[in-house]
C-alpha cells in the first residue's frame, strides 16, 4: 500500500525548524504587546459567503484561490484565505464596534489558498496580522506601520523596503476610475484574458495581476495619487510627515494596489530583497468601508498581514542566528532498577520547581547514557547506582569544560539542587 502523503503546498515543521517559528512568533506577540494590541481568535472556516462580501468578488483570492466546503446539511463555507473580514464579522456581531477607540487588535492564523505552490508561497500559510478600528487618522496607519518595522528590525531582517501609496476614497476614486479604463481600453490587446474581462468591472484589479504582459500595462497606467481629493492628499501628507518624524524609510510607489478589494486610502507593503519572486514579506492598508460593508456601523480601520514563512526566508537572507533552546541543567544517570526509579523521582521533583533536568527513559546502559548526556548538551550529570542509594552520595560530573577537564564533585544526592 502506498504511503499518504501531506496535502500539495502544506508542510509540516518540527525540531530545529520549528525553533525558528517559536522564535517568531514570541517576537510578533511581544511587539505586538508593547504597541497595545490584544489577541483575537475566529474560527478557522466561515460563511462563504463572508468572504464573497469581505474580500471581493472580483479578487484572484475569491475567484481562483478559495477552498470551499459543503457540511452534511448543505452549508457552504470557505477555509479562511486571511483574517480581516473575520476580524470584522467578530466585532459586529459580538457588539464591540463601539469599545473604546482605537480598537487595536491581532492574530497568528494559518490561512488556505488554492495557489501554486513554490518558495514562499504555500496552500496553508501561516500569518500575523493587526488590526486598528475607530480611527480616520493617519496616526492609526503609522502605529501599524511602525508596530510592522519594529517587528521586521527586531527579528533582524534587513534589505526590507518599505512601499507606500494612495489609492483614494470613494470620492475620488471614480475619476480615478474613469482615467483607468479609458487607458486600459488602449491597451486591451495587451492583457491577459481574465484582465480583459474583470477591466470594466474592477480595473483596480489589472494593476495588481501577476502576467508580465498586464505588468507592463500597469507599470504606464495613470497613478492614483494624481487624482486624489483633498482630503485623501491630506491623509498621505500626515502619514509621511510621521514616518519622516520617526525615521520610518519609505518609497512612494504608485505600483502598490494591494489584491483585495476592501482598500481605501492608504495601501503599503514592505518588500524584501534577495528572498525570491515572492518578495512581499507583509501589505496592508486602510479599509474605511469594510465594516459598513459587512453589515456594522461606518467604522475606519487599518492593519496588515505579514507572512510567516517569507520572515523566515528573508532571516536567513540576513543571516540572523536564532538562539537554540535551553539544554537540561542536569541528566540523571543510573545503574539499575532502584537507581532509576530513584532518578525518575529526582527529575520529576526538579522539573516540577522549574528546572529542566533529565534522566533514561529509553533502558540504556550506562555507557549509552553517558552519551546521550552529551548529545543533549545537559551542563552536569549525577551518576546514581546501588552504592551511592545506600550512602546517599554520588559524584556529580561538569560535562561544559574541555575534553579531559570534566570534573566531578561528590555531593549529598538529596541536596542536588543546590549545585545545579
Ligand atoms: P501576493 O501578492 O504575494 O500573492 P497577497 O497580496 O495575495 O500577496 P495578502 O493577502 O496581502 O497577500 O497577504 C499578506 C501576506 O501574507 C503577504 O504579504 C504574504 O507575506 C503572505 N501570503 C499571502 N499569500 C501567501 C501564500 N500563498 N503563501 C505564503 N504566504 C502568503
Ligand atoms: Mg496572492
Amino acid at each position: 500500500m502506498e504511503n499518504i502523503r501531506k496535502p500539495r503546498g502544506t508542510m509540516d515543521i518540527m525540531a530545529p525548524e520549528i525553533y525558528k517559528w517559536q522564535f517568531v512568533e514570541r517576537k510578533l506577540k511581544s511587539v505586538a504587546a508593547r504597541f497595545g494590541f490584544s489577541e483575537i481568535r475566529t474560527p478557522t472556516f466561515e460563511d462563504l459567503s463572508l468572504f464573497k462580501r469581505g474580500v471581493g468578488e472580483g479578487t484572484d483570492v475569491v475567484q481562483k484561490e478559495m477552498y470551499t466546503l459543503e457540511d452534511k446539511e448543505g452549508k457552504v463555507f470557505a477555509l479562511r484565505p486571511e483574517g480581516t473580514a473575520s476580524v470584522v464579522r467578530a466585532l459586529i456581531e459580538n457588539g464591540r464596534c463601539s469599545d473604546t477607540y482605537p480598537i487595536k487588535l491581532n492574530y497568528l492564523i494559518n490561512c488556505f489558498r488554492y495557489e501554486k505552490p513554490q518558495a514562499g508561497r504555500s496552500r496553508e500559510f501561516f500569518q500575523f496580522g493587526t488590526e486598528v478600528f475607530g480611527s480616520a487618522d493617519a496616526g492609526a496607519d503609522f502605529t501599524v506601520i511602525s508596530l510592522a518595522d519594529t517587528a521586521l528590525t527586531e527579528l533582524g531582517i534587513k534589505g526590507i523596503k518599505l512601499h507606500i501609496n494612495s489609492i483614494g476614497c470613494p470620492n475620488c476614486r471614480p475619476k480615478y476610475r474613469e482615467a483607468l479604463v479609458s487607458y486600459l481600453r488602449s491597451r486591451e490587446s495587451e492583457l491577459c484574458e481574465t484582465c480583459r474581462t474583470r477591466m470594466e468591472t474592477n480595473p483596480l484589479r489589472v494593476l495588481d495581476c501577476k502576467n508580465e504582459s498586464c505588468r507592463k500595462v500597469a507599470s504606464e497606467a495613470p497613478k492614483t495619487l494624481d487624482y486624489l481629493c483633498e482630503e485623501c492628499s491630506a491623509h498621505q501628507d500626515k502619514l509621511r510627515a510621521m514616518l519622516d518624524a520617526s525615521k520610518i524609510d519609505y518609497v512612494v510607489d504608485p505600483h502598490i494596489v494591494r489584491g483585495l478589494d476592501y482598500y481605501t486610502k492608504t495601501v503599503f507593503e514592505f518588500i524584501a530583497e534577495g528572498i525570491g519572486a515572492q518578495s512581499t514579506v507583509c501589505g496592508g492598508g486602510r479599509y474605511d468601508g469594510l465594516v459598513k460593508e459587512l453589515g456594522g456601523p461606518a467604522l475606519p480601520a487599518c492593519g496588515f498581514g505579514m507572512g510567516i514563512t517569507r520572515l523566515l526566508l528573508a532571516m536567513d537572507e540576513s543571516g540572523v542566528e536564532i538562539p537554540s533552546p535551553d539544554s537540561p541543567r542536569l541528566y540523571i544517570a543510573s545503574l539499575g532498577v532502584a537507581a532509576q526509579i530513584k532518578a525518575g523521582a529526582m527529575v520529576d521533583a526538579l522539573r516540577r520547581s522549574g528546572i529542566y533536568a533529565e534522566c533514561d527513559a529509553v533502558g540504556r546502559s550506562l555507557k549509552a547514557q553517558m552519551k546521550y548526556a552529551d548529545k543533549i548538551g545537559a551542563a552536569k550529570v549525577l551518576i546514581l547506582g546501588d552504592a551511592e542509594l545506600e550512602t546517599g552520595r554520588a559524584a556529580l560530573r561538569n560535562m561544559t569544560g574541555q575534553i579531559g577537564e570534566n570534573d566531578q564533585t561528590e555531593i549529598e544526592i538529596d541536596r542536588v539542587a543546590e549545585y545545579i
